[in-house]
C-alpha cells in the first residue's frame, strides 16, 4: 500500500501547499480521500492521472476538502477512453453537494457532448453515489474499507476510513478531534494520517489579522500536532502522517513540528510538503 499526501493545504491559501488531498494505492486502485485546491494537479505529479482513480471518498463536505472535485469529475470524464462510473462515497449530504456540482458543470457537459461524437455515445459524465454511515463496510477492488464516525462539530456528519489490503491497515481521519470513533478507526493501524493544526501559532497569528476572531475558532474543532501524537500512542499506530498544515509549515519548520509530536508518540512521524509519501 502506498499513501501519498497529494496536498498538505488547508483553507488558508498557499503557494506551495495544495489543498486537503491523499492517494491510497493498493491492489492496483488508486483511491482519492478528499479532493482539496489543485489535486488534479497533484495527482498528475504523484503518477496517477484523473482516469486511473477508481475512487473518491470524502471525510466531510466543508469546501477545502472538496473544492476541486469537479476538476477530478470533468478531466477524468473528458480523459477516459470509455465511460467508466466514478463512485463517490461520502457523508449524508454528498449526493445533494454532488447534485450542486453537476448542475454547474452542465453547461460544459452540454459543450463537449456536442463537440465530441464518441463522448456523445457514451451518454455523459457517469457518477455513482454513496452516502455512507459510521459502521459501512465496502471494498474497492480487493480494498477493503470501513468507515467511522470522527467529530468535527458542528459540521456533521464527519466521517473518517479505515482501509485495508493484504495485511497493511491505515487509517484516514480526515478533521477531527480526539473521539472514540477516531480510536476505533486507528487501533494498531500501520498508518495513521491525521489532519492537524499547530494551536500556539493559530493563537500567535490570531491578533495580527483583521478574522482573528474567525481564526481562533477553528481551534476547537481540530486536533493539535500534540493531540494528534497522543491519539497514535493510545490507539499503538505504528506511523504517524501528519498533514492539513495549519498554518502553513515555514522553510525549515518540519523539525519543530516533528518534535512537537515526538514528545507525546515514540513511532515514526512522517511530516514533509505535498508528494510526501509511505508505503509498506
Ligand atoms: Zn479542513
Ligand atoms: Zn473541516
Amino acid at each position: 500500500m502506498k499513501i501519498t499526501l497529494l496536498g498538505t493545504g488547508s483553507p488558508l491559501p498557499s503557494a506551495t501547499c495544495a489543498g486537503p488531498s491523499t492517494l491510497v494505492q493498493a491492489d492496483n486502485q488508486h483511491i482519492l480521500v478528499d479532493a482539496g485546491r489543485s489535486v488534479v494537479m497533484r495527482l498528475l505529479a504523484a503518477g496517477c492521472p484523473p482516469p486511473f482513480v477508481s475512487a473518491v471518498l470524502l471525510t466531510h463536505l466543508h469546501s477545502d476538502h472538496i473544492s476541486d472535485l469537479n476538476d477530478v469529475i470533468t478531466t477524468r470524464w473528458i480523459a477516459s477512453p470509455a465511460a467508466t462510473p466514478l463512485p463517490i462515497y461520502g457523508p449524508i449530504g454528498t449526493k445533494k453537494m454532488v447534485e450542486g456540482l453537476l448542475a454547474m458543470l452542465s453547461q460544459d457537459e452540454g459543450y463537449r457532448l456536442a463537440h465530441h461524437t464518441d463522448l456523445r455515445a457514451a451518454g455523459g459524465m457517469k457518477l455513482e453515489v454513496h452516502e455512507i454511515e459510521a459502521g459501512h463496510t465496502f471494498a474497492i477492488g480487493g480494498v477493503s474499507i470501513s468507515v467511522h464516525s470522527t467529530d468535527h462539530r458542528p459540521v456533521a456528519p464527519t466521517i473518517g476510513f479505515r482501509i485495508e489490503h493484504a495485511g497493511t491497515v491505515a487509517a484516514l481521519a480526515g478533521d477531527t478531534i480526539p473521539c472514540e470513533g477516531l480510536y476505533g478507526m486507528c487501533k494498531d493501524a500501520d498508518f495513521y494520517v491525521q489532519t492537524v493544526i499547530r494551536e500556539d501559532q493559530v493563537r500567535a497569528l490570531a491578533p495580527l489579522v483583521p478574522t482573528g476572531a474567525r481564526f481562533l475558532d477553528i481551534i476547537d474543532y481540530h486536533s493539535t500536532v500534540q493531540q494528534a501524537a497522543q491519539t497514535a500512542t493510545k490507539c499503538g499506530v505504528k506511523t504517524l502522517v501528519l498533514t492539513h498544515f495549519v498554518p502553513a509549515i515555514q522553510p525549515g519548520g518540519e523539525a519543530e513540528w516533528h518534535a512537537m509530536a515526538a514528545e507525546f508518540f515514540t513511532g515514526e512521524i512522517i511530516i514533509g510538503p505535498d508528494l510526501t509519501f509511505v508505503e509498506k
